[in-house]
């Protein structure tokens, strides 16, 4: 796949058009998933200031520190018609944005994890100029991938799966959830990954905790063991997938037995992703297998959530959203059932709606894996 599809410099003028349309007169991009979104370029956020200055009107700036430029340079932003402004230690960069926009503005929208110290600089720097997300332009944007961004998708959960596929060589009992957790690191940079994002091995008890991350606890004899993992591949795009293990014996009887219902509940949430379905529809269909078995208080968590530069980001699969799903949306269904000091189960893929369903995009069994 070549960079150019990734990060399309069309993707510049449909953020202007929308920028100006939302009454904004420019955005303000700090380093992270929207900057990297309309530039492809992958800055690291410091207390030196990167921003990319996008006017409604007139040409986009990309404002750097000095000892960055060759890497803004290198990568895809200058393909995409950015210029590049460079500053050095020890001056004021804030005034480079001003002077990029050329001309007073009334209302900027701002990278929505941008620094609260880059926040308040900005005040200073453009008086009166008032300041809103630019989440509010750029949300509607990134939320339908383009199929050059599904395929790094693909490639994300493919290489996710592999990780998965190998989990017999490390998950036993007697071990701890952060020694498996270090080879699963490991295997996840080896998969293609160039970061580990998260590595959660929750066994027994742990497993009842949505966001256990690792602990010197063994692994015993018999214990479901929740595994959820993801990385960032060198196009940007995430993968995040959680299976359920049980190593050295059987699982508690009432442990399968709910696993079977979550099982049921994952199908059922895939089952109702297509266009038109609503984001909280596909959360219902979830939740109602589980509520039904009466393991309703026991989901603990909104269904699912979107992925692509980000591993949160819309749209999320939650009671009380009605966004209709449409083609391109990728996100992921993970209901999980949790029993508070005993054990808890979640079964994760990250899926993208098509024009008439769903994709799946991790393809390894959702059954309890027993090694
Ligand atoms: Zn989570
Ligand atoms: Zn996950
Ligand atoms: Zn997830």
């Amino acid at each position: 796949m070549e960079i150019d599809d990734l990060y399309p410099p069309e993707r510049l003028v449909a953020a202007r058009r929308a920028t100006a349309a939302a009454g904004l007169d420019a955005l303000l991009l700090t380093p992270g998933a929207d900057l990297r979104y309309l530039t492809g370029y992958h800055a690291r956020a410091g207390e030196r200031l990167t921003c990319l200055v996008l006017p409604a009107e007139g040409a986009p700036t990309l404002i750097v520190p000095a000892l960055e430029r060759p890497a803004a340079e290198a990568s895809p932003a200058p393909a995409t018609g950015v210029r590049i402004v460079d500053h050095s230690d020890g001056t004021d960069p804030y005034p480079l944005v001003a002077a990029a926009l050329g001309r007073p503005v009334t209302a900027v929208g701002l990278a929505d994890r941008m620094w609260a110290e880059q926040v308040l600089a900005l005040r200073t720097a453009l008086p009166g100029a008032q300041q809103r997300l630019a989440g509010e332009v750029l949300r509607d944007l990134r939320i339908r991938k383009s199929p050059a961004e599904v395929t790094a998708l693909a490639e994300a959960g493919a290489a996710i799966d592999a990780v998965h596929r190998r989990m017999g060589e490390w998950l036993r009992p007697g071990r701890t959830e952060t020694e498996v957790a270090a080879d699963i690191a490991a295997a996840i940079r080896e998969a293609g990954h160039v970061t580990v994002d998260f590595v959660i091995v929750a066994a027994g008890p742990n497993g009842a905790s949505p966001h256990h991350d690792t602990s010197d606890r063994p692994i015993g004899a018999g214990e479901p063991v929740v595994v959820d993992i993801g990385g960032t591949m060198g196009s940007g795009y995430r993968s995040d997938c959680t299976r359920t293990y049980v190593t050295g014996g059987p699982a508690p009887a009432e442990f399968t037995d709910y696993y079977a219902v979550l099982w049921e509940a994952q199908r059922a949430a895939v089952a109702a992703v297509r266009p038109g379905t609503s984001a909280e529809a596909v959360d219902a269909a979830a939740r109602d297998v589980i509520t039904g078995a009466g393991f309703g208080p026991a989901f603990l968590h909104r269904t699912g959530h979107g992925i692509g530069l980000d591993g949160h980001e819309e749209p999320y699969v939650v009671a009380g959203n009605p966004r209709e799903l449409e083609p391109g949306m990728a996100f992921s269904i993970e209901p999980g059932i949790y029993l508070a000091g005993r054990h808890g189960a979640r079964i994760e893929d990250i899926v993208v709606c098509t024009t008439d369903g769903v994709q799946r995009l991790n393809t390894t069994p959702t059954e309890l894996i027993a090694l």
